[in-house]
């Protein structure tokens, strides 16, 4: 059985729809930020905070959890300047605790979800896992400090672990049952669809003087069905003993500046957009792009979905949006 640690999150509910389909699972999530109803009816939820000891030894006692995957963490760079507290306080201290109680009880393999914000401001075009880690900011830390906590349990108490750093996590089950709803929604690829959909005045560009082609900064999006992928292979490639102690880089090595985006979700909506140029936002480096040659090389995983398919399966959940 495998413990998904917020898997009623975004990205976390994705993992869970296809993990279901190979392993009996057990969500925890204190619905913070998560959806009840993104959880797969498949799996077992249990409404609880990874930060409660009590909450996590009662799963550890009741279901023969083999391993963990780890999705719930804060993840708003600019939320995390204003407020480093509770980003240190959930994302690392409340991981160590979770670490504390999987050690306890004897279950040594963990995924972890990391951030491409634990680079910094890379200074290379294409970043690969060798890239030097320098975060900008509280969110950024607090990953790059669990990442290392996991390296020294790893020596010292035989942890196995799989770190996967996101870049830019976008797209919806292709179902639309399930799909991307924060709230307050700050990720560019819901806002502009929400304002085709006349959910909102306009759409603002944070930035047009970024060292750039078209002066907009440069992300590196990928379909969350490919995120889920990816995790899957890496628990197959602990559980199998293939791997210990990895990290890896998930993006699509393409990189697609704001106005490309806007551009690319008129094209597949059919829709115009309302665009005004704004002030930059800050921490946003101009480019963050990945080299996911890492993973795919050791485990044969690329990401399949392009950008196009991205907004059009987001743009189906955005439609008829159930929660
Ligand atoms: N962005 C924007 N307008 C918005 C939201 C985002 O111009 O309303 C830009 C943002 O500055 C960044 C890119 O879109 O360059 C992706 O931002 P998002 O918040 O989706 O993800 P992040 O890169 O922060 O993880």
């Amino acid at each position: 059985m495998i413990l998904v640690v917020g898997g009623a999150g975004y990205i976390g509910s994705h993992l869970v729809k296809e993990l279901v389909e190979k392993e009996k699972v057990v969500v925890l999530d204190n619905l913070s930020t998560g959806h009840r109803a993104a959880v797969d009816s498949r799996a077992i939820f249990v409404e609880g905070d990874l930060g409660n000891e009590e909450d996590l030894q009662m799963i550890f006692k009741s279901y023969p959890i083999k391993a963990v995957m780890h999705f719930a963490a804060y993840s708003l760079v600019g939320e995390s300047v204003i407020d480093p507290l509770k980003y240190y306080q959930n994302n690392v201290a409340s991981t160590l605790t979770l670490l504390k109680i999987m050690l306890k009880n004897n279950v040594k393999n963990f995924i972890f979800s990391s951030t491409a914000a634990t680079y910094g401001i890379p200074d290379v075009e294409l970043i690969d896992e060798t890239s030097a880690t320098k975060p900008i900011n509280p969110y950024g830390h607090s990953k790059l400090m669990v990442e290392q906590i996991l390296a020294d349990f790893s020596t010292s108490y035989g942890l196995q672990y799989v770190v996967l750093r996101y870049f830019n996590a976008a797209g919806a089950h292709q179902s639309a049952a399930i799909g991307e709803s924060h709230n307050p929604e700050t990720h560019l690829i819901p806002i502009i669809l929400q304002q085709l959909l006349g959910q909102r005045e306009k759409i603002s560009v944070f930035g047009s003087d970024y060292d750039t082609e078209d002066g907009t900064c440069i992300r590196d999006y990928i379909h969350v069905t490919d995120l889920a992928t990816a995790h899957i292979r890496a628990l197959e490639a602990l559980l199998t003993g293939k791997k210990e102690a990895e990290i890896y880089n998930l993006g699509n090595g393409l990189g697609y500046s704001v106005k490309e985006v806007i551009e690319t979700c008129e094209k597949v909506t059919g829709v115009k957009a309302n665009v005004e140029m704004a002030d930059r936002r800050a921490g946003d480096p101009a480019r963050l792009v990945a080299s996911s040659k890492k993973i795919f090389e050791e485990l044969g995983w690329k990401a399949e979905r392009n950008l196009e398919r991205i907004i059009a399966d987001a743009w189906k959940w955005h439609q008829n949006q159930t929660y």
